[in-house]
């Protein structure tokens, strides 16, 4: 096998039309595919629906001790207006060094890098790697991933999602999405006196609870230089801070009533060093009109940049790519934070552009698949 299966493989899957959250989308024929990839490459995968319509995909070396846990999703996130793309989106075409479509960067490419690896390295290493892809990453993950880290005790994880290849992820912040709720009295608009207007009380808690960002979060002295390399990368204190974006709001049903209902969701995120516990009582001093539920909530999470296995790959990212390899935070949401919740190192490494996740005409390029596959070869020898 070589670097050309990779480039194939990416294209290959970006043609599966693995689409969430759509009903009767490829998952299954995705999961298959994979399945039957690694069946081909002389391994006994399998594919488990812990949740009917969510296959999984597990298969191993079945070595002791279990050492490397890959992990990969190959659902998709929909490709929105479609006359924004100047190709089809499942094309998987690829155009000099480039391969265009759905998930090539978010995250086939990353997928078809772990798939080649195990497939090429599981019989000349001698300790257990169990290789993962998962259906439900841009859904939540509690279909896939949520339940691999309660059924394996790994060493270390590997996700694959786009870092870039000379970067890698440690650390992430904590999921904090509330929806508060406001109710007020119905009366007429030319009279609103007479009433209690729903939408004013929710105005003045967002006014209120937007300081949420201004309070000073103590971030682990360990994670210093993965803050400075995050900044560089971002380039937005809200790093540094509870970010704080009201998302959607509803309420009112004509101008001429005062609104007895409202509702707003906010969409909060949490740097290390508070917890959602923390934030939940600094919520409740803020928000003084409104009830609040929570929409999703998790831990910020990290894996300690000082661990033997984020030394292996940062030596990995050096000697193959000859660059100082990056270590930040990511402001988003991994499956890596189920892995780390149980308290095994994981490190989010795979191939990716920039800024192109999620967007229209998305690529991956050679050189980026190339380079996290010779750095996951490295890598998974080193261990
Ligand atoms: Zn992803």
């Amino acid at each position: 096998m070589a670097v050309e299966e990779v480039y194939k493989l990416t294209s290959d899957l970006i043609k599966i039309k693995s689409i969430t959250p759509v009903q009767d989308s490829g998952l299954l024929e995705a999961s298959e595919f994979i399945r039957d990839w690694l069946k081909d490459k002389g391994f006994n995968p399998e594919v488990k629906e812990f949740y009917k319509g969510f296959p999984v995909v597990i298969a191993s070396n079945k070595k002791e001790p279990l050492k490397l846990l890959l992990n990969g999703h190959f659902d998709v996130v929909p490709v929105g207006d479609l006359s924004k793309w100047s190709d089809d989106p499942f094309s998987g075409k690829i155009i000099e060094d480039k391969i265009f479509g759905r998930g090539a960067t978010d995250m086939k490419g990353g997928l078809a890098v772990q798939m080649v690896t195990f497939a090429e390295l599981a019989d000349k290493v001698n300790y257990g790697i169990v290789f993962t892809a998962v259906p439900d990453e841009e859904i939540g993950g509690d279909k896939g991933s949520k339940i691999l880290a309660e059924k394996y005790k790994p060493e270390v994880v590997l996700i694959a999602e786009p870092s870039t290849s000379t970067s890698m992820n440690v650390a992430e912040k904590g999921l904090f999405q509330v929806k508060l709720v406001a109710k007020g009295k119905s009366a007429h608009g030319s009279l609103p006196s007479l009433g209690e207007n729903a939408i004013m009380k929710v105005v003045e808690d967002l006014k209120s609870l937007a300081k949420i960002s201004e309070v000073k979060i103590n971030i682990p002295d360990e994670l210093n230089e993965v803050i400075k390399d995050t900044l560089e990368i971002l380039k937005s204190q809200d790093v540094l801070r509870i970010s704080f974006n009201p998302g959607v709001i509803r309420g009112g049903s004509k101008i001429n009533m005062v609104p007895d209902y409202c509702e707003v969701e906010v969409d909060m995120r949490l740097p290390p060093g508070i917890s959602s516990k923390e934030a939940e009582n600094i919520l409740k001093e803020l928000v003084k009109n409104c009830e609040y539920e929570f929409l999703d909530i998790s831990e910020p999470n990290f894996t300690s940049p000082n661990t033997k296995y984020v030394k292996i790959l940062e030596d990995s990212i050096s000697k193959v790519l000859g660059v100082r390899p990056r270590k930040y935070m990511t402001t988003g949401a991994t499956d890596g934070r189920f892995f780390r919740q149980k308290g095994i190192p994981t490190i989010v490494y795979g191939p990716g552009e920039l800024g192109v996740a999620h967007s229209y005409n998305e690529f991956i390029s050679f050189k980026e698949l190339r380079n996290a596959y010779e750095v996951y070869k490295d890598f998974m020898l080193k261990l």
